[in-house]
Protein backbone atom coordinates (compact mmCIF):
# COMPACT_ATOMS: atom_id res chain seq x y z
CA UNK A 1 0.00 0.00 0.00
CA UNK A 2 0.93 3.58 -0.63
CA UNK A 3 2.28 5.71 2.21
CA UNK A 4 0.81 8.64 2.80
CA UNK A 5 2.94 11.89 2.66
CA UNK A 6 1.88 15.72 3.92
CA UNK A 7 1.30 16.64 0.16
CA UNK A 8 -0.75 13.24 -0.47
CA UNK A 9 -4.31 13.73 -0.71
CA UNK A 10 -7.47 11.68 -0.36
CA UNK A 11 -9.39 10.36 -3.30
CA UNK A 12 -12.74 8.28 -2.66
CA UNK A 13 -14.67 6.88 -5.38
CA UNK A 14 -18.37 4.53 -5.22
CA UNK A 15 -20.11 2.47 -7.60
CA UNK A 16 -23.20 0.58 -7.64
CA UNK A 17 -22.48 -3.05 -7.55
CA UNK A 18 -25.12 -3.77 -10.53
CA UNK A 19 -22.95 -6.45 -12.16
CA UNK A 20 -20.67 -6.10 -14.78
CA UNK A 21 -19.29 -2.46 -15.63
CA UNK A 22 -20.19 -0.81 -19.08
CA UNK A 23 -18.09 0.92 -21.19
CA UNK A 24 -19.64 4.41 -20.08
CA UNK A 25 -18.47 3.25 -16.62
CA UNK A 26 -15.12 3.11 -18.14
CA UNK A 27 -14.32 6.12 -20.16
CA UNK A 28 -16.49 8.00 -17.45
CA UNK A 29 -14.69 6.65 -14.31
CA UNK A 30 -12.55 4.22 -14.62
CA UNK A 31 -9.63 5.62 -16.46
CA UNK A 32 -9.53 8.17 -13.67
CA UNK A 33 -9.27 6.06 -10.51
CA UNK A 34 -6.40 3.98 -13.11
CA UNK A 35 -4.52 7.01 -12.87
CA UNK A 36 -4.84 8.04 -9.47
CA UNK A 37 -4.33 4.98 -8.11
CA UNK A 38 -1.13 4.58 -9.69
CA UNK A 39 -0.26 8.11 -9.01
CA UNK A 40 1.99 8.36 -5.41
CA UNK A 41 0.09 11.80 -4.86
CA UNK A 42 -2.43 10.70 -3.95
CA UNK A 43 -4.58 7.59 -1.52
CA UNK A 44 -7.12 6.33 -3.30
CA UNK A 45 -10.51 4.58 -1.72
CA UNK A 46 -12.73 2.64 -4.07
CA UNK A 47 -15.89 1.50 -2.65
CA UNK A 48 -18.48 -1.07 -3.37
CA UNK A 49 -21.77 0.93 -2.34
CA UNK A 50 -24.19 -1.98 -1.59
CA UNK A 51 -26.02 -0.25 0.60
CA UNK A 52 -26.99 2.27 -2.22
CA UNK A 53 -27.98 -0.59 -4.21
CA UNK A 54 -30.69 -1.25 -1.56
CA UNK A 55 -32.40 2.01 -3.08
CA UNK A 56 -33.10 0.72 -6.20
CA UNK A 57 -32.68 -3.53 -5.43
CA UNK A 58 -34.01 -3.75 -2.24
CA UNK A 59 -36.83 -6.31 -3.34
CA UNK A 60 -34.18 -9.08 -4.27
CA UNK A 61 -30.77 -8.92 -2.61
CA UNK A 62 -29.70 -12.50 -3.95
CA UNK A 63 -27.38 -11.00 -6.90
CA UNK A 64 -25.80 -7.65 -4.97
CA UNK A 65 -22.73 -9.71 -3.44
CA UNK A 66 -21.83 -11.64 -6.35
CA UNK A 67 -22.14 -8.30 -8.35
CA UNK A 68 -19.57 -6.92 -6.01
CA UNK A 69 -16.77 -9.44 -7.37
CA UNK A 70 -17.86 -9.15 -10.69
CA UNK A 71 -17.47 -5.79 -10.24
CA UNK A 72 -13.78 -5.39 -8.68
CA UNK A 73 -12.98 -7.79 -10.51
CA UNK A 74 -13.47 -5.77 -13.38
CA UNK A 75 -11.83 -3.07 -11.98
CA UNK A 76 -8.57 -5.21 -11.36
CA UNK A 77 -8.89 -6.25 -15.03
CA UNK A 78 -9.00 -2.10 -15.94
CA UNK A 79 -5.92 -1.47 -14.78
CA UNK A 80 -6.38 -1.02 -10.87
CA UNK A 81 -4.14 -2.07 -8.20
CA UNK A 82 -5.08 -3.54 -5.60
CA UNK A 83 -1.97 -3.01 -3.35
CA UNK A 84 -1.94 0.52 -4.41
CA UNK A 85 -5.81 1.33 -3.37
CA UNK A 86 -8.22 0.46 -0.54
CA UNK A 87 -11.30 -1.70 -2.26
CA UNK A 88 -13.92 -2.26 0.23
CA UNK A 89 -17.75 -2.62 0.56
CA UNK A 90 -19.75 0.00 2.32
CA UNK A 91 -21.97 -2.37 4.48
CA UNK A 92 -19.05 -3.89 6.69
CA UNK A 93 -18.25 0.08 7.42
CA UNK A 94 -21.27 0.74 9.71
CA UNK A 95 -19.31 4.08 9.92
CA UNK A 96 -21.47 5.19 6.66
CA UNK A 97 -25.04 4.65 8.27
CA UNK A 98 -23.76 6.25 11.09
CA UNK A 99 -22.64 9.34 9.48
CA UNK A 100 -25.76 9.13 7.13
CA UNK A 101 -27.92 9.28 10.02
CA UNK A 102 -26.30 12.30 11.51
CA UNK A 103 -26.24 14.53 8.71
CA UNK A 104 -29.88 13.40 7.51
CA UNK A 105 -31.05 15.32 10.29
CA UNK A 106 -29.38 18.89 9.17
CA UNK A 107 -30.42 18.00 5.46
CA UNK A 108 -33.43 19.86 3.77
CA UNK A 109 -36.01 18.01 2.56
CA UNK A 110 -36.90 20.49 -0.07
CA UNK A 111 -33.40 20.49 -1.19
CA UNK A 112 -33.60 16.53 -2.00
CA UNK A 113 -36.84 17.11 -3.82
CA UNK A 114 -34.47 19.39 -6.01
CA UNK A 115 -31.64 17.06 -7.08
CA UNK A 116 -31.72 16.90 -10.72
CA UNK A 117 -31.01 12.95 -10.16
CA UNK A 118 -33.77 12.08 -8.47
CA UNK A 119 -36.47 13.68 -11.27
CA UNK A 120 -34.61 12.52 -13.76
CA UNK A 121 -34.64 8.91 -12.50
CA UNK A 122 -38.16 8.80 -11.63
CA UNK A 123 -39.08 9.68 -15.18
CA UNK A 124 -36.52 7.21 -16.40
CA UNK A 125 -36.94 4.19 -14.33
CA UNK A 126 -40.76 2.59 -14.48
CA UNK A 127 -40.34 -0.54 -13.60
CA UNK A 128 -39.97 -0.22 -9.83
CA UNK A 129 -41.38 1.67 -7.09
CA UNK A 130 -38.92 4.62 -5.86
CA UNK A 131 -41.21 6.80 -4.21
CA UNK A 132 -39.09 5.66 -0.70
CA UNK A 133 -37.17 7.20 2.16
CA UNK A 134 -33.83 5.68 1.05
CA UNK A 135 -34.13 6.79 -2.33
CA UNK A 136 -35.01 10.15 -1.66
CA UNK A 137 -32.19 10.34 0.84
CA UNK A 138 -29.60 8.79 -1.56
CA UNK A 139 -27.60 12.18 -1.84
CA UNK A 140 -27.13 12.36 1.95
CA UNK A 141 -25.66 8.54 1.94
CA UNK A 142 -23.28 9.21 -0.46
CA UNK A 143 -22.26 12.75 0.62
CA UNK A 144 -21.65 10.61 4.04
CA UNK A 145 -19.27 7.92 2.34
CA UNK A 146 -17.66 10.78 0.81
CA UNK A 147 -17.10 13.25 3.64
CA UNK A 148 -16.25 10.18 6.20
CA UNK A 149 -12.85 9.96 4.45
CA UNK A 150 -12.09 13.82 4.72
CA UNK A 151 -11.59 13.27 0.69
CA UNK A 152 -9.81 15.72 -1.45
CA UNK A 153 -10.92 14.69 -4.56
CA UNK A 154 -13.57 12.71 -6.06
CA UNK A 155 -13.54 11.46 -9.73
CA UNK A 156 -17.32 11.90 -11.22
CA UNK A 157 -18.97 11.56 -14.48
CA UNK A 158 -21.09 14.53 -15.68
CA UNK A 159 -24.01 13.35 -14.72
CA UNK A 160 -22.74 13.09 -10.65
CA UNK A 161 -21.49 17.10 -10.86
CA UNK A 162 -24.70 18.14 -8.90
CA UNK A 163 -24.17 15.04 -5.76
CA UNK A 164 -20.77 16.72 -5.29
CA UNK A 165 -22.00 20.05 -5.08
CA UNK A 166 -24.67 19.16 -2.65
CA UNK A 167 -21.94 17.16 -0.67
CA UNK A 168 -20.57 20.34 -0.51
CA UNK A 169 -23.49 22.11 0.93
CA UNK A 170 -23.74 19.37 3.43
CA UNK A 171 -20.52 19.61 4.64
CA UNK A 172 -20.41 23.10 4.96
CA UNK A 173 -23.84 23.34 6.75
CA UNK A 174 -22.13 20.81 9.30
CA UNK A 175 -19.44 22.54 9.92
CA UNK A 176 -21.43 25.81 10.29
CA UNK A 177 -23.31 24.18 13.45
CA UNK A 178 -20.21 22.26 14.69
CA UNK A 179 -17.04 23.93 13.53
CA UNK A 180 -14.32 22.88 10.66
CA UNK A 181 -14.33 18.87 11.11
CA UNK A 182 -15.19 17.93 7.34
CA UNK A 183 -13.74 18.77 4.31
CA UNK A 184 -15.23 19.80 1.20
CA UNK A 185 -14.00 17.70 -2.02
CA UNK A 186 -13.36 18.72 -5.20
CA UNK A 187 -14.65 17.01 -8.42
CA UNK A 188 -12.46 15.71 -11.23
CA UNK A 189 -14.24 15.05 -14.52
CA UNK A 190 -13.11 12.65 -17.27
CA UNK A 191 -12.44 14.30 -20.76
CA UNK A 192 -15.31 12.12 -21.83
CA UNK A 193 -17.27 11.99 -18.55
CA UNK A 194 -20.72 11.57 -20.59
CA UNK A 195 -20.82 8.51 -22.83
CA UNK A 196 -23.54 8.25 -24.73
CA UNK A 197 -25.16 4.58 -25.15
CA UNK A 198 -27.05 2.85 -27.73
CA UNK A 199 -29.98 5.34 -28.13
CA UNK A 200 -27.64 8.54 -27.51
CA UNK A 201 -29.21 9.14 -23.91
CA UNK A 202 -26.15 8.55 -21.16
CA UNK A 203 -25.15 5.28 -21.14
CA UNK A 204 -26.82 3.35 -17.91
CA UNK A 205 -27.86 -0.69 -17.41
CA UNK A 206 -31.42 1.00 -16.06
CA UNK A 207 -31.71 2.40 -19.37
CA UNK A 208 -31.07 -0.72 -21.24
CA UNK A 209 -28.50 1.08 -23.29
CA UNK A 210 -24.90 -0.12 -22.98
CA UNK A 211 -22.06 -2.15 -24.03
CA UNK A 212 -20.58 -4.27 -21.17
CA UNK A 213 -16.84 -4.69 -20.60
CA UNK A 214 -16.14 -8.27 -22.02
CA UNK A 215 -19.36 -8.39 -24.46
CA UNK A 216 -18.50 -10.95 -26.80
CA UNK A 217 -18.63 -10.48 -30.79
CA UNK A 218 -22.26 -11.73 -31.79
CA UNK A 219 -23.47 -9.32 -28.99
CA UNK A 220 -21.45 -6.46 -29.66
CA UNK A 221 -22.63 -6.65 -33.84
CA UNK A 222 -26.33 -7.00 -32.39
CA UNK A 223 -25.99 -4.09 -30.26
CA UNK A 224 -23.67 -1.65 -33.00
CA UNK A 225 -26.13 -2.61 -35.40
CA UNK A 226 -29.00 -0.73 -33.57
CA UNK A 227 -26.97 2.17 -32.61
CA UNK A 228 -28.32 5.48 -33.48
CA UNK A 229 -26.68 7.43 -36.15
CA UNK A 230 -26.93 10.97 -38.40
CA UNK A 231 -30.69 10.56 -39.45
CA UNK A 232 -29.94 12.96 -42.47
CA UNK A 233 -27.40 10.01 -43.98
CA UNK A 234 -28.86 7.31 -45.81
CA UNK A 235 -26.94 6.30 -48.69
CA UNK A 236 -23.55 6.19 -48.84
CA UNK A 237 -22.78 9.57 -50.91
CA UNK A 238 -25.05 11.74 -48.56
CA UNK A 239 -22.85 13.72 -46.50
CA UNK A 240 -22.94 13.10 -42.86
CA UNK A 241 -22.90 14.69 -39.34
CA UNK A 242 -20.33 13.00 -36.79
CA UNK A 243 -20.94 15.07 -34.02
CA UNK A 244 -24.94 13.73 -33.66
CA UNK A 245 -23.84 10.13 -34.35
CA UNK A 246 -23.57 7.87 -31.58
CA UNK A 247 -21.11 5.55 -33.46
CA UNK A 248 -18.80 8.01 -33.65
CA UNK A 249 -18.92 9.32 -30.14
CA UNK A 250 -17.63 5.44 -30.09
CA UNK A 251 -15.15 5.77 -32.16
CA UNK A 252 -13.63 9.10 -30.89
CA UNK A 253 -13.11 6.87 -27.17
CA UNK A 254 -11.84 3.84 -29.17
CA UNK A 255 -10.53 3.92 -32.69
CA UNK A 256 -7.19 5.47 -32.88
CA UNK A 257 -8.35 5.67 -36.86
CA UNK A 258 -11.02 8.40 -35.89
CA UNK A 259 -9.93 10.96 -37.40
CA UNK A 260 -9.93 9.15 -41.01
CA UNK A 261 -13.91 8.07 -40.25
CA UNK A 262 -14.57 11.21 -39.46
CA UNK A 263 -13.39 12.80 -42.70
CA UNK A 264 -15.27 9.86 -44.46
CA UNK A 265 -18.17 10.71 -42.93
CA UNK A 266 -18.47 14.43 -44.10
CA UNK A 267 -17.45 13.66 -47.65
CA UNK A 268 -20.01 10.60 -47.86
CA UNK A 269 -17.01 8.58 -48.43
CA UNK A 270 -18.38 5.81 -46.24
CA UNK A 271 -21.75 4.35 -45.42
CA UNK A 272 -22.84 3.92 -41.94
CA UNK A 273 -22.88 -0.12 -42.60
CA UNK A 274 -19.75 -0.14 -43.25
CA UNK A 275 -18.81 2.64 -40.61
CA UNK A 276 -20.73 0.03 -38.07
CA UNK A 277 -19.21 -3.09 -39.24
CA UNK A 278 -15.49 -1.41 -38.63
CA UNK A 279 -16.63 0.05 -35.41
CA UNK A 280 -17.38 -3.72 -34.38
CA UNK A 281 -13.87 -4.64 -34.99
CA UNK A 282 -12.60 -2.14 -33.34
CA UNK A 283 -14.65 -3.16 -30.49
CA UNK A 284 -13.94 -6.77 -30.39
CA UNK A 285 -10.40 -6.40 -30.32
CA UNK A 286 -10.40 -3.95 -26.77
CA UNK A 287 -13.32 -6.64 -25.42
CA UNK A 288 -10.96 -9.46 -26.17
CA UNK A 289 -8.09 -7.68 -24.26
CA UNK A 290 -9.87 -7.74 -21.18
CA UNK A 291 -11.56 -10.68 -21.50
CA UNK A 292 -8.29 -13.07 -21.07
CA UNK A 293 -7.32 -11.14 -18.20
CA UNK A 294 -10.37 -10.98 -16.34
CA UNK A 295 -11.05 -14.78 -16.47
CA UNK A 296 -7.77 -15.77 -14.38
CA UNK A 297 -8.65 -13.00 -11.63
CA UNK A 298 -12.43 -14.03 -11.06
CA UNK A 299 -11.45 -17.72 -11.20
CA UNK A 300 -9.80 -16.80 -7.59
CA UNK A 301 -12.47 -15.61 -5.48
CA UNK A 302 -11.08 -16.14 -1.74
CA UNK A 303 -8.15 -13.80 -3.18
CA UNK A 304 -11.01 -11.17 -4.72
CA UNK A 305 -12.54 -12.23 -0.89
CA UNK A 306 -9.15 -11.24 0.61
CA UNK A 307 -8.69 -8.12 -0.81
CA UNK A 308 -12.03 -6.56 -0.29
CA UNK A 309 -11.75 -8.08 3.85
CA UNK A 310 -7.97 -6.12 3.86
CA UNK A 311 -9.54 -2.85 2.34
CA UNK A 312 -12.23 -2.68 4.65
CA UNK A 313 -10.32 -3.11 7.67
CA UNK A 314 -8.25 -0.24 6.49
CA UNK A 315 -11.02 1.88 5.84
CA UNK A 316 -13.22 1.54 9.29
CA UNK A 317 -9.67 2.81 10.77
CA UNK A 318 -10.03 5.99 8.76
CA UNK A 319 -13.75 6.18 9.17
CA UNK A 320 -13.69 5.63 13.34
CA UNK A 321 -11.24 8.49 13.63
CA UNK A 322 -13.51 10.69 12.16
CA UNK A 323 -16.94 9.44 13.64
CA UNK A 324 -14.77 9.83 17.09
CA UNK A 325 -13.97 14.16 16.08
CA UNK A 326 -17.86 14.17 14.71
CA UNK A 327 -18.78 12.49 18.65
CA UNK A 328 -17.06 14.80 20.47
CA UNK A 329 -18.26 17.82 18.73
CA UNK A 330 -21.64 16.76 18.83
CA UNK A 331 -21.01 16.21 22.65
CA UNK A 332 -21.99 12.78 23.07
FE1 LIG B 1 -22.21 7.90 -37.99
FE2 LIG B 1 -20.41 6.58 -39.36
FE3 LIG B 1 -22.87 6.96 -40.37
FE4 LIG B 1 -21.18 9.00 -40.13
S1 LIG B 1 -20.91 7.20 -41.42
S2 LIG B 1 -23.32 8.99 -39.55
S3 LIG B 1 -20.06 8.50 -38.25
S4 LIG B 1 -22.33 5.76 -38.57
Amino acid sequence: MKKRGVMTKRVFSAMRPTGRLHLGHYFGVLENLIKLGNDDDYECYYMSADLHALTTDYSDTSEIDKNTLDMVADWITVGIDPTRTVIFKQSKVPQHSELFLILSMLTPLKRLYRCPTYKEQLKEIKNKYLYNYGFLGYPVLMSADILLYKSDIVPVGEDQVSHLEFTREVARRFNSFYGEILVKPEGKLTETAKFLGLDGRKMSKSYNNSILLGEDDITLKAKVKNMFTDPLKIKKDDVGHPDGCVVFSFNKALNRDCKNREEECRTGKISCVSCKKQLVEVLSEFMKSLSEKRKDIISDKTHLKNIIEMGCQKATEIAQKTIEEIHKVLKF
